[in-house]
């Protein structure tokens, strides 16, 4: 058993179905919403929902720079489909004004898939889980265009002419997917979060 609170963004999205995920994994995960709550946790996960909404609605609770600061002095996070984009540090397609928490040093593109493919799901190749492949929900997703050199690609699709795109990325306590994991009821991204992301930070602070 992992002991760490895993804190939910409870302000936009699919917030009920990451706990879901979390709990099957056997940690303590609930929704978090107030400055006190986000203070307690020892990890947080951002997701899918509206990226927009979810910044807009964080900065006039004025939980913005608290986020922002946890995250980066090193709170484990996890971010899927909206939260990848609320943790990337340079949006694409973004709407005027889109604050992000930042974090990872990558430039994501909101709604990258176009329309007519705005939803599909597919299987993917996730460095660090072993077969059987993932099962990938994307829901007008984001994908990612570049990394800097502390990020590394754990899972990638191939679009329509043939280019590669990151599509699971992890750079150091941050984790982000552009599809959504928490939808299809195998947990092994949540796993994979809280067995080497967050124990790995919990056990190197002794
Ligand atoms: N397109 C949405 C955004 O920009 C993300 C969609 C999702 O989370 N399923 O936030």
């Amino acid at each position: 058993m992992v002991i760490v609170k895993i804190g939910v963004l409870a302000l936009q999205g699919d917030v009920r179905e990451h706990i879901q995920s979390l709990s099957d994994c056997g940690v303590d995960a609930r929704a978090v919403k107030t400055k006190e709550e986000i203070k307690e946790i020892s990890a947080l996960v951002i997701p899918g929902g509206e990226s927009t909404t979810i910044a807009k609605l964080a900065r006039a609770f004025d939980l913005m720079d608290l986020i922002k600061d946890r995250i980066k002095s090193g709170m484990p996070t996890y971010g899927s489909c909206a939260g990848m984009i609320l943790l990337s540090d340079v949006v694409k397609d973004a709407i005027q004004g889109q604050e992000t928490f930042g974090g990872i040093d990558m430039v994501v593109r909101r709604n990258a898939f176009g329309r007519q493919v705005d939803s599909f799901e597919t299987d993917l190749k996730f460095k660090g889980i072993t077969e059987p492949a993932v099962r990938a929900v994307f829901i007008r997703a984001p994908w990612v265009e570049s990394v800097g050199a502390s990020v590394e690609v754990l899972a990638e699709i191939t679009d329509a002419t043939g280019l590669k795109h990151p599509v699971a990325v992890r750079s150091g306590h941050l984790l982000a997917t552009s599809f959504h994991p928490e939808l299809t009821g195998d947990n092994r991204v949540h796993r994979f979060f809280v067995e080497n992301i967050c124990r790995e930070l919990a056990g190197s602070k002794g």
